[in-house]
């Protein structure tokens, strides 16, 4: 059959409100033009993220019934490392309430002042706790990244090259290499299997642990099966226990590729860090069988990593992405391509060339999404990155909207209205104008800045 089916049928449901467009422009209004302040209940459509945003099977809740919270040494805990070590074969698994959690006890214990952690693109998350600790987040992602429009198989491999460099004028500075799957802060780009191995040679022939950042490992997985020569005729539990088979320990967010809506995981091979990073979990998260999570929480994820390698889920996760990003294009609306595993980004830039970009031309398209069409998506661009420590604003590199997709939350009808409402954008796009900033706090602006359209 041509037709990809939604491979799942709808058991709980939660009504959506319809509001109107006089409505949303007076909430818009309220909110100062930043969709971080309105409420999600005024939300037609919200791809603002998919982390937590998951809808959850029958099976996970019914885990969730047997959730046992003991203290210490709960069937729940011991379900949980099953289902993680039948994919990631680590010695350690050591659950946290979420992946930063996980970061913050890695980097407390390899991190420091003078130390560089090298990886494809670190995570704004990781960033910031590898930075927190004095070292230097350092993002060695290939050329191609860069260029919107190359359609390169896996924007999200690493330099290896820039890599073997760093390794050999700076090595002894080097605590771990990390690798990000898929490569989130640039796009939900893959990363090659072997491209992972090669990591992991040169990790390894200089005495580093390979460190990957999994949030999204299915989805890699499956782009390894679909573009990489000789892997289209395996299962992707296989590709996911090769491209883990390589690396030394790991960092997890099972909001993103455990459907779970909650947690996440350290895990390593290394028996003295993870007696390190045990000490540290029971003083900052909780015993180490069950870190920062309820029971609960740890059977739902279990269960939640059966289904995410599912190939049904995601053949239909991929194509729903490529489904939208072709109906874009095909309206004349800019967008990186190829598509990645959990985004599609449009280039707002280019869409809206008479926008400068210290006018936001990434918040006049969300702003104008949501008030078209009540659709809430994430502007990526001079807003999130626009002004320096010093104060100045300058363009970011570029200006983009991310459109991200929860998991298993929408249908065919939801993507066919979020293309009709880009059609209404389209159409009164001339007519689009900027926004100035009113208000907005010294740090990570873009959460709560206020803005004005200029008009
Ligand atoms: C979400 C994410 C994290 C952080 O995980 P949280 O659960 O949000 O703390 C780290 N790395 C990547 C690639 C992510 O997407």
């Amino acid at each position: 059959m041509k037709t990809i089916i939604e491979p799942f049928r709808i058991k709980v449901v939660e009504p959506i409100r319809i509001t109107t467009v006089e409505e949303r422009r007076s909430l818009l209004e309220r909110a100062g033009w930043n969709l971080f302040a309105i409420h999600s209940e005024d939300v037609i459509i919200d791809l603002l993220t998919d982390s937590g945003t998951s809808a959850m099977s029958a099976d996970q809740w019914g885990a969730v019934m047997r959730g046992d919270e003991s203290y210490a040494g709960s069937p729940s805990y011991y379900r949980f490392e099953t289902a993680v070590r039948e994919l990631m074969q680590f010695r350690h698994v050591i659950p946290t309430h979420q992946g930063r959690a996980a970061e913050a006890i890695l980097f407390s214990i390899v991190g420091g002042p003078g130390r560089i952690v090298p990886s494809n693109t670190h995570f704004d998350t990781t960033r910031g706790n590898i930075e927190a600790t004095g070292a230097r987040a350092v993002d060695l992602v290939v050329r191609e990244a860069h260029d919107i429009d190359a359609r390169h198989p896996f924007k999200g491999n690493i330099d290896l090259a820039r890599l073997e460099q760093l390794l050999e004028e700076s090595g002894d500075s080097v605590p771990l290499v990390m690798l990000t799957v898929t490569n989130n802060a640039g796009g939900g780009q893959p990363v090659s299997l072997a491209n992972i191995r090669a990591t992991a040679e040169i990790a390894h022939r200089h005495g580093k642990p390979l460190v990957i950042d999994g949030c999204r490992f299915a989805e890699n997985a499956w782009f390894i099966k679909c573009r990489e020569p000789g892997q289209e005729s395996r299962p992707v539990p296989d590709i996911v226990r090769d491209m883990f088979s390589v690396a030394d320990g790991m960092t997890m967010s099972a909001k993103k590729d455990a459907f779970a809506n909650i947690g996440g995981w350290l895990a390593t091979n290394d028996d003295k860090l993870a007696a390190e990073a045990r000490n540290r979990l029971i003083l900052t998260e909780g015993f180490p069988t069950y870190g920062g999570l309820a029971g609960r929480d740890l059977e739902a994820i279990a269960i939640g990593l059966h289904e995410i390698v599912d190939e049904q889920y995601l053949r239909y996760r991929v194509r729903t992405n490529e489904y939208i990003g072709e109906k874009l294009l095909s309206l004349g609306v800019p967008i990186v391509q190829p598509v990645g595993g959990h985004a599609v980004f449009v280039d707002a830039r280019r869409f809206l060339p008479h926008i400068p970009p210290l006018e936001y031309p990434g918040q006049s398209l969300a702003v104008a999404l949501y008030e078209a069409g009540g659709i809430r998506a994430c502007e990526i661009g001079t807003v999130m990155f626009g002004r320096g420590p010093d104060g100045v604003e300058k363009a970011a590199d570029m200006d983009l909207v991310r459109l991200a997709m929860p998991r298993r939350v929408s249908t065919q009808s939801h993507a066919d209205y979020m293309i009709e409402v880009f059609e209404e954008v389209v159409r009164g796009k001339d007519e689009l104008r900027g926004l100035r900033i009113v208000s907005q706090p010294p740090q990570l602006r873009h959460f709560t800045a206020r803005f004005q359209p200029i008009s």
